[in-house]
């Protein structure tokens, strides 16, 4: 998913958060590495781990010789892919806010990515698991930033996950997955934009407004794309006499 596709999805995420689901953990289960830090900084930044940080697998094809680490879990091996500019990432991003790290995996396969990526525990302050995860009957989930007891004017989620934006859809910055292509420099775009939320009363005019403006883009694109391929196909009627 692109990240203008990702983001023109999150507009329908609100609608399928009113599904049934079966659990609702309320009490997120997370382990701190500093106990007093959230209530240090302004704003809690939460950010997702597969496909918005890291990339991991458990196949053995190619990505075992290219991959940043692994680890074995029982008889199996995990590969993880670091995303481009991750670390200098994190660096900065725990000079401007609380990080917190919300993964839908269990703490088995988050932790030793989360060590690597940060060994020594000073960028990430926080880390939640599946078990902190809404799910849902059919089995998919969503994240509801409540969890956290803290004023949502003042947290962010990050999430290539679009469905999980859906319980507070104004939180919630979309970006696009990332499996293994080096070039990818979504991390590094998005800094910017998280320093300017970092100095924000309430951050979510101001992704709402974002949001508004990248589904303009996106439906402009589409818009122009649907109207070149119309051409084509007139030309081609034409061309064939049709
Ligand atoms: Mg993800």
């Amino acid at each position: 998913m692109s990240y203008l596709e990702a983001v023109a999805s999150t507009e329908s995420t609100r609608t399928r958060c009113d599904q049934p689901h079966k659990t609702a953990s309320r009490t997120p289960t997370s382990s701190s590495n500093s106990p007093n830090k959230i209530q240090e900084k302004k704003t809690l930044l939460v950010l997702d781990l597969d496909e918005t940080l890291v990339h991991r697998t458990i196949s053995t094809g190619s990505l075992n010789k290219q991959c940043d680490f692994s680890f074995t879990i029982g008889e199996r091996t995990c590969y993880v892919l670091l995303r481009p500019y991750v670390r200098k990432f994190l660096e900065r991003v725990s000079e401007l806010f609380d990080v917190a790290i919300f993964t839908a995996s269990g703490r088995g396969y988050a932790d030793p990515t989360l060590d690597f990526l940060d060994p020594q525990h000073k960028l990430i302050a926080r880390r939640y698991y599946k078990d902190s995860a809404v799910y849902r009957v059919d089995g998919s989930y969503y994240k509801d930033l409540s969890i956290f007891g803290i004023d949502l004017a003042k947290v962010i989620l990050v999430d290539d996950c679009p469905t999980n934006f859906c319980m507070q859809k104004d939180n919630g910055i979309p970006i696009a997955s990332w499996y293994t292509d080096p070039q990818d420099d979504e991390l590094s775009t998005l800094l910017p934009f998280l320093e300017r939320l970092a100095a924000a009363d309430d951050v979510r005019p101001i992704i709402a407004e974002r949001l508004s403006q990248l589904r303009r883009i996106y439906w402009l694109k589409d818009l122009a794309s649907k109207q070149k391929q119309q051409e084509g196909n007139t030309e081609a009627k034409l061309n064939s006499g049709d």
